[in-house]
Parts: structure tokens; sequence; C-alpha cells
């Protein structure tokens, strides 16, 4: 009988922070650049004598992050030398946090969080065929904050469901851009089975760069391991890579004993004392902390809009704000409120993602809309004519549907000339409307809207055409 094995996965996640400058020097923080070597100075490349003076966004950015997973801040933090070699980490050692580090506890989608520290990225090591392995420093420096959950979660959807969520807020707080296919944000599953409550050993998958990989790598290392427990064999600690193309992972280095990076605390450093930092006091911080997902799903979800939906709206920054702001011109009217949603999720959504950017007065002009939506003032094919021009070009929908003559026309008087111009000109359809074909009122209507160009309120044309037609 096959036994089945207890699965134990803790995360360690890499990103990148989104500040002007990098971690240490003045350098400007843009590891994307294209041109290789040119965001680089004396401290970021490692020149004797130079000396690393801290960026306190990075840091107020980790607090922040901390904040929001309801974590302990720091009182008091100091920054480490880890000491080793290799060609993308100039001064043989990268600066990070040992004992100190600025974030502890915490949690997210239910996953407890160890810690959060600080420390600097490396270079990168480009194996060019011409050229042989070269080092482009740009990313040599820049801020990067590294966050380790408990080995608490035990399934893979649960892993890809953190990473998303920890994307989402990373954005949310403006903190990193977190994508993944960029190297920004990076993940690392350590991964054991066991089939007693002790854990088994260990194996850490490296280079997971989306969230479809964090979930296809663990399920990957649950069978190979349980496969080897199965046979008898041992599995061995280490670290292993994720070979994308092929859904598997690769042994990259077998770990006798733990890595002995010999930390001990910067002296080029200052020590920190965090809580008498007025810029960190905790009035401080919460002015600058915006609205965080949980909390708009929370509001969100009292206004009975689909969760589907906040969600699609909430994963992109501008129609987040949209939709928020949208929502206080309407006073949080809970009808208004889920049809701006559906707006704001599908033809909004459309209209950015096309290129076009909002205009400043957007959330007046979009409510203002949605009031004539709800009031029937407009119909919605009309509605979504104009949206362009109310979103992108701000401009009033009053005056926009008076000056194209659309305002919705639902009085029966008005569109009597309307439906006796439409009789006349397809006897043959009403004719067979007559004969008891229904579909044939359906293209009546229809001819009547496209001569109004919408304007016409369809309910109200087709009583009038079935009245007129009866007579
Ligand atoms: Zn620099």
């Amino acid at each position: 009988m096959k036994t089945t094995y207890k699965v134990t996965v803790g995360l360690e996640i890499h990103a990148e922070l989104k500040t002007e400058s990098k971690m240490f020097c003045d350098c400007i923080n843009n590891p994307h650049h294209d041109e290789a070597n040119t965001n680089i100075c004396p401290v970021c490349t490692a020149q004797p004598g130079t000396l690393p003076v801290v960026n306190m966004t990075a840091v107020e950015n980790v607090l922040k992050v901390g904040k929001a997973l309801g974590s302990s801040l720091a009182s008091f933090t100091e920054f480490d030398r880890k000491n080793y070699f290799y060609p993308d980490i100039p001064k043989a050692y990268q600066i990070s946090q040992y004992q100190f580090p600025l974030v502890t506890g915490g949690e997210l989608e239910g996953v407890a969080i160890t810690r959060i520290h600080l420390e600097e990225d490396t270079a990168r090591n480009l194996h060019d065929q011409t050229e042989g392995s070269v080092v482009d420093f740009n990313r040599a420096g820049v801020p990067l904050m590294e966050l380790v959950t408990e080995p608490v979660i035990h399934d893979s959807k649960s892993a890809g469901k953190f990473a998303k969520e920890l994307q989402l807020l990373l954005r949310t707080l403006g903190v990193s851009d977190a994508n993944m296919e960029k190297g920004e944000m990076r993940v690392e599953a350590n991964i054991s089975i066991s089939s007693s409550d002790e854990l088994g050993t260990k194996v850490e998958v490296k280079n997971l760069n989306s969230f479809k990989s964090v979930e296809l790598a663990i399920e990957y290392e649950i069978g190979r391991q349980s496969q080897l427990l199965e046979s008898g064999s041992q599995i061995k600690q280490e670290t292993r890579g994720w070979d994308e193309a092929k859904s598997r992972t690769f042994s990259q280095r077998v770990k006798e004993t733990a890595n002995d990076y010999r930390y001990f605390p910067d002296p080029d450093i200052p020590k920190y004392k965090l809580d008498s930092v007025e810029e960190f006091s905790n009035s401080r911080l919460n002015e600058k902390m915006p609205k965080l997902p949980n909390e708009i799903r929370a509001e969100w979800d009292l206004l009975e809009i689909n969760r589907d939906i906040t969600e699609v709206i909430i994963a992109d920054k501008a129609l987040t704000r949209l939709m928020t702001e949208t929502l206080v011109e309407l006073s949080n009217d809970k009808s208004m409120a889920r049809l701006t949603a559906n707006y704001v999720s599908s033809d909004v959504q459309g209209l950015l993602s096309a290129g076009n950017l909002l205009h400043d007065r957007a959330s007046k002009t979009l409510a203002n809309l949605i009031k004539m939506l709800s009031t029937n003032e407009l119909n919605s094919r009309v509605g979504k004519d104009i949206l362009s021009q109310v979103i992108v070009d701000g401009k009033d929908p009053k005056e926009l549907v008076e000056e194209l003559g659309l305002k919705q026309e639902s009085s029966p008087e008005a569109l009597l000339a309307l439906a006796a111009e439409i009789i006349s000109e397809n006897e043959a359809v009403v004719a067979e409307y007559k004969a008891g074909k229904e579909p044939s009122l359906q293209f009546l209507v229809g001819q009547g809207m496209k001569k109004t160009k919408g304007a016409a309120n369809p309910n109200v044309l087709r009583d009038v055409l079935v009245k007129e037609i009866n007579k």
C-alpha cells in the first residue's frame, strides 16, 4: 500500500524595491537599463575606501509591508555582512540583515510570516556566446526585501495563492512592481515530505518565476520525493533549479552542511534605534498606508459587488483608484456601485489596456454617466458608445448627449412618428410579424435603434410598435 506523506512547504520571496536610488548609493535604481554598467558608481562596484549610506525609503517600504501584514516592526536594527565569493558580488560579501531584521511575525492568506529583512541585490552575470561571461552591475545594490514564511503550507495551490496575494500587496503599497517574469519578485520553495510528525529532509527549489512554476515545482517535488521514499532511498538535502520547458526540477548543489556565511555587523553602517526615528513612528507610517486589498474586498462585499469582478479591479492600480473615487461620487449607492463595477472591470479595463489614459476628472464624469444610466436617461448601448469620451477626454455625459442628440427617448408620444416610419418602410417584415413570426418585431425595434443612434428606449419603442401594428 502506498504511504501518504505530509507535505510541508515554506517560502522565501525576494522583491526588488521601487526606490529612486539604490540601497547604499545615489545611483538610479533601474536594474532593467538596456545598456550594461550605466547605473553604477564606486560604492556599488565596491571600490576601496567607499562607504555605504542606507536608503531610508527602502527601510520605510519594508516597514510598510510589515504593517500591512500585522507584523512587529523592529525597534532596533543593524546590517550585517554575509560573506561569500561570487563574480556578481564585488565586495565578496552582501550587505544583508541577520540577527535584527526590520520585520518579524505577521500573517498573509493564513500563512505565518517569520521575518522580512532588507539587503542589496547582486549584479547580473551574462553568459554571452561571443564575449564569454560578463557582469552587468546595473542591478548591484538595488534594494531587495526578503520575506521568509514559516513552514506551514501543505499544498501547492496555497503556495501559489500566497505568492499572488503578496504580489498584489506589494503593488498596492507601491513598494515594488513585483513582476515575476522580470525578476522583480523571485520565489524559492523549501519542500519536504514526511510520514511521521517530524519534518522530512528539506529540498530548496530556486528560480521560480511564475505562480504556475511555483505550483508545478512543488507538485513535481512531492512526486519525486514520494517515489524516492517508496523505493527505500534517502532524500538528499539539496538546492534544485526549475526547468520551465521540461516542467521538472534538477539538482544544482548538494548541501553537506549548512552554509557558513560568517555573518557579522557591518562596521561601516550605523545601528538604528528605529523607534526613535520620527518618520517611522506608528502615526507617520499610518498616514502613508493606502487601503489594503482585504479592506477593499470587505467594503465592496458590503456593496454586493461580485468577488470575481472585485479581483479584476484590484489587480490594477488605475482601475482601483477610479472605482474607489467614483464610489465616493456616488455616495456608495449599492445599485449604482454594481453598475460601476461592471463598467470598470470590462469596458474601462478594455480602454486602458488599449493604451488610453484616464482623464483627471474621470471619476466625476463616470459617476455622472452611471447616474444617467441608472435613471434611464441613457441606455446602455449609448453609455458604452460614449464611455471613451467620458473617461479619457473627461467630457460631461450630459453635455455630450445634448450635443450628439443621444438622450434616451422614453415617451411613447415622441416615439409614435418613428414607429409609423418603421412600419411603412418595412411592410413585408410587419406582415411576417402579423403572421406570428415573433423575431420580426425585434428586427423592427433594431431599425428604430439604428435610426436614432441608440437613443430610443427599446422597451417603449417595442410597445408602441405592437400597438401601432395591431391598430
Ligand atoms: Zn552606485
